[in-house]
């Protein structure tokens, strides 16, 4: 997830999500509610955090701090701005499947080149969980006592998360109000969908091309992207084998990947998500 890594609908993350559905030919045992819920929050979440990086870089906008934590601001305030759903059951189970994928990685064990390092541009996985908790709760801390208790979020840090999350909420309207393209103004240029063939390795991969393409929904996601800024080049948004479980923008030619990979690994982690009070009917206001 890295600048090599939005804006996009529910019908995008439902498209990812067709992808990892248990199709005829998957093998494995079908898959939980949770487990879908898991993994299209992500996928979706991930689409937001690579088309942040986009438009920091296509319409220079000034970033202070970390362009990986402004990333994931982007990424989850988006979120907030394009379902516009607040106190929402749905919306919040999928907010707190971000957080949770973030503690997964944390405390999956793994080998030591997989460890992000401290000198490393992102923030270490045990940063990004709690900052998007923080997010989280700090987007309604009267009614979202539960995130608390669901993610462990410390007091110590949660007092000033509706701070936290003003101040994320005010970069993103503030580019929202500045740099949306007029309606009066023709798109001069576009993000254009590319598929290439799935690797050997992913499991079903015919299949997983055939629903994204039929599905049409990274043309919908990249069609929102070129419609409401006005992007000085032409880019594109590829689904594409790339050896490890990836995504990334890249500056030189405005590319946004998303790697088969990656959204196979959603799919193994989810396997694995097994926090009972991460979006139960119970901890839910
Ligand atoms: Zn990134």
């Amino acid at each position: 997830m890295s600048p090599r890594s939005v804006i996009t609908p529910w019908r995008a993350c439902l498209a990812l999500l067709l992808i990892v559905l248990p199709a005829p030919a998957w093998a494995g045992p079908a898959l939980t509610d949770a487990q879908l819920r898991f993994i299209t929050a992500n996928a979706e979440f991930t689409l937001f955090h690579e088309m942040g990086h986009l438009l920091i870089n296509e319409l220079q906008l000034p970033v202070l701090g970390r362009e990986e934590d402004a990333a994931d601001q982007l990424g989850l305030v988006g979120l907030f701005l394009r379902h516009n759903r607040p106190r929402d059951r749905a919306f919040y189970r999928k907010l707190v499947d971000i957080a949770e994928y973030w503690r997964l990685e944390w405390q999956r064990p793994k080998p030591a080149y997989e460890e992000v390092q401290a000198w490393d541009s992102h923030a270490l996985d045990a940063q990004r969980f709690y900052n998007i908790a923080c997010l989280i709760y700090g987007s309604d801390p009267d009614n979202l006592d539960w995130v608390l208790e669901t993610t462990g979020l410390p007091a110590e840090r949660a007092l000033y998360c509706d701070q936290e999350f003003a101040q994320a909420r005010h970069a993103v309207e503030w580019l929202e109000t500045r740099l949306r393209r007029p309606p009066d103004r023709p798109v001069r240029h576009r993000i254009r969908v590319q598929y290439d063939p799935p690797p050997a390795h992913i499991n079903n991969g015919q299949d997983i091309l055939q629903r994204v393409r039929e599905s049409g929904e990274l043309e919908a996601v990249a069609n929102l992207a070129s419609e409401m800024f006005d992007l000085p080049r032409d880019g594109q948004l590829r689904l594409s084998g790339c050896g490890a479980p990836d995504s990334w923008y890249d500056a030189r030619n405005a590319e946004v990947v998303l790697c088969y990979e990656r959204l196979e690994h959603f799919l193994l982690l989810s396997g694995t998500y097994t926090n009972p009070k991460a979006g139960t009917d119970s901890t839910l206001p």
